[in-house]
């Protein structure tokens, strides 16, 4: 008896122990056959998001023989326009997956089965679930070639691992020692925020930063800070790699007072639905002036994200008129043990009468916890509970049909509905009539409009002035590398160029004699590709004809003969 109770407690110790080591390491190797140089790292800051995964460079080039990281099978494959363009998941025995996105094409088995795909569907966007028995791959099997597709910004391979809640995980948690980082996280820039009513930092009761001072073990400390209140700090700091210059992310920053830790986060693992309070993480509104990212070493209210540990009082720290000096220190991290650190000593300054920071008060109060709707001649405005991070006044100015929506430098969780009633117009205008957001330079970008009976309705998750406009003009079709009635026999593709210049392109059909062919498209570029190997056409004599249709329905026709000897 005592004895099976003592195997019960070690099988019990074992599993906890277990469950904390359970990442194996080793499993998964690296997906390109080249050095392992990363552009990007896990749970960098980005727009809207942390970055899920690491960013591989390719040497600049695309095509690179991508393979699969461990034993598995295909069992997902999407293609888009944007975000990911052409991405291919493996699912691992183990309950792990790996992602490979922005792929240029596929193994010819896999391109196989998605061109298929594509055909049946007639379209270039698909989303593909194929069963554990398709397409099941070895570690090192060649999946696909890397490329530029979706929304990158230049050749290379964003590879995930995610668990089996389709979390993704930090890589480095399981392996990928090539990677080599000797380099100190680097520190831009540090800042000290007041937070409540009285508070105030250097006699300021807004954002200071502070002057960095370097020490002879190259770890900085600020000159002595004089504060009272509830104060924060919020920190501008990246990684660098060895041997490659890209600005990546830091993986822990822990902050301790007077020695004791007070806060930490760390990058092993988050949910796709936190990714958006990355706008509560940062300081938005410095963000959207200075485009920097400051990330605040204290919480506030309305922050869920997984990433805090060990946080105590908040992170906030609060100096009392009979406070001693104190020491703050921040100490920045990366994954592999790399540190940097900032001291600021903390004197107490009590000052009376500082001039506070006005809250300029409107008519258009809105609470965070509750929807609120406005209404002002033609349009109205549907503010959903949980969008705003905090209570607050809103800057609203709706002027005909054009709306000045509070302040960019406000961050919102979820998308507010603008409605713009627009029944004095024939239905042939409103026909025509889109909402777009207008840049403070006037520049202008459409924004999804719907329309039901005389109301267009559109959903923002930005703050900022948003107007209707009017788009009649169809999209315009160039060939790209072929003219009317050309022989084509040895080409490999037949591309055209694609535009719109109000609204962007909607839709695109392509046919050759009424067949559909697959074009596939990279808005990056504006370019529609064919490629001959497809096989479809095996005519001599063949007509060529695209649609192309931009978000109000304007619909451009291009038609070209083109000859090929087969
Ligand atoms: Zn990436």
């Amino acid at each position: 008896m005592r004895l099976n109770f003592l195997v019960f407690i070690m099988t019990l110790c074992y599993t906890l122990t277990y469950a904390q080591n359970d990442i194996p390491k080793n499993y998964f190797e690296k997906p390109l056959d080249i050095p392992l140089l990363l552009s990007g790292t896990f749970g960098e800051l980005r727009s809207n998001h942390f970055h899920a995964g690491m960013d591989i460079k390719t040497k600049g080039v695309t095509g690179l023989a991508v393979l699969a990281s461990a034993e598995g099978y295909v069992g997902r494959i999407k293609i888009q326009h944007g975000g990911y363009g052409k991405a291919l998941y493996i699912y691992h025995p183990n309950g792990y997956q790996s992602v490979y996105a922005h792929l240029n094409n596929f193994s010819p088995e896999i391109e196989a089965l998605v061109k298929k795909a594509q055909y049946q569907k007639e379209s270039y966007e698909i989303e593909l679930f194929p069963s554990a028995s398709d397409l099941k791959v070895k570690q090192g099997e060649i999946i696909g070639y890397s490329g530029n597709s979706g929304s990158s910004g230049g050749p290379h391979l964003h590879f995930e691992i995610r668990d089996y809640k389709s979390k993704p995980m930090n890589p480095f948690l399981f392996g990928f020692k090539e990677v080599k980082d000797s380099k100190k996280p680097q520190i831009f820039a540090l800042h000290a925020y007041p937070l409540g009513p009285l508070s105030h930092v250097d006699g300021m009761t807004e954002r200071v930063q502070l002057k960095l001072i370097q020490r002879n073990d190259g770890s900085y400390r600020t000159e002595s800070l004089k504060a009272f209140g509830t104060i924060g700090f919020g920190i501008d700091t990246y990684d660098i790699l060895d041997l490659t210059y890209n600005k990546n992310g830091v993986y822990s920053i822990v902050t301790k007072l007077n020695g004791k830790p007070i806060f930490k986060t760390t990058f092993d693992k988050f949910s796709f639905y936190e990714s958006r309070y990355i706008n509560r993480l940062i300081d938005f509104e410095y963000y959207t002036t200075e485009k920097r990212r400051i990330q605040k070493l204290f919480l506030e209210p309305n922050n869920p994200l997984s990433l805090y540990k060990d946080v105590y009082d908040n992170g906030i720290i609060s100096i009392q008129k009979d406070n001693l000096d104190q020491s703050f220190e921040i100490i920045v991290s990366d994954f592999m043990g790399n540190t940097q650190s900032i001291l600021v000593p903390l004197t107490t300054d009590f000052k009376e009468n500082l001039i506070q920071k006005s809250i300029k008060e409107t008519e258009y109060y809105a609470k965070a916890k509750s929807a609120s709707v406005f209404e002002e001649g033609k349009i109205d405005i549907y503010i959903p509970k949980d969008a705003l991070y905090e209570d607050r006044f809103l800057d609203i100015d709706i002027q005909g049909l054009s709306v000045k929506l509070h302040e960019p430098g406000t961050p919102l969780h979820k998308s507010i509905t603008l409605g713009f009633d627009v029944s004095q117009y024939s239905l042939e205008d409103q026909s025509k009539f889109y909402i777009a957001s207008v840049t403070p330079w006037g520049s202008k970008y459409y924004v999804s409009t719907y329309k039901k009976k005389d109301r267009l309705t559109t959903k923002v998750n930005e703050f900022g002035t948003y107007q209707l406009f009017e788009d009649t003009k169809a999209p315009s079709i160039k060939p790209k590398n072929f003219r009317d009635k050309q022989w084509v026999s040895n080409f490999r593709f037949l591309k055209l160029e694609i535009d719109d210049e109000d609204t962007g392109i909607d839709s695109y059909r392509a046919t050759v004699n009424g067949e559909f062919i697959l074009m596939e498209y990279d808005y990056k570029t504006k370019t529609l590709v064919y490629d001959f190997n497809d096989g479809k056409i095996s005519d001599t004599k063949n007509e060529l004809k695209v649609v192309v249709t931009d978000k109000v329905g304007n619909t451009a026709i291009f038609e070209a003969e083109f000859f090929r000897k087969n």
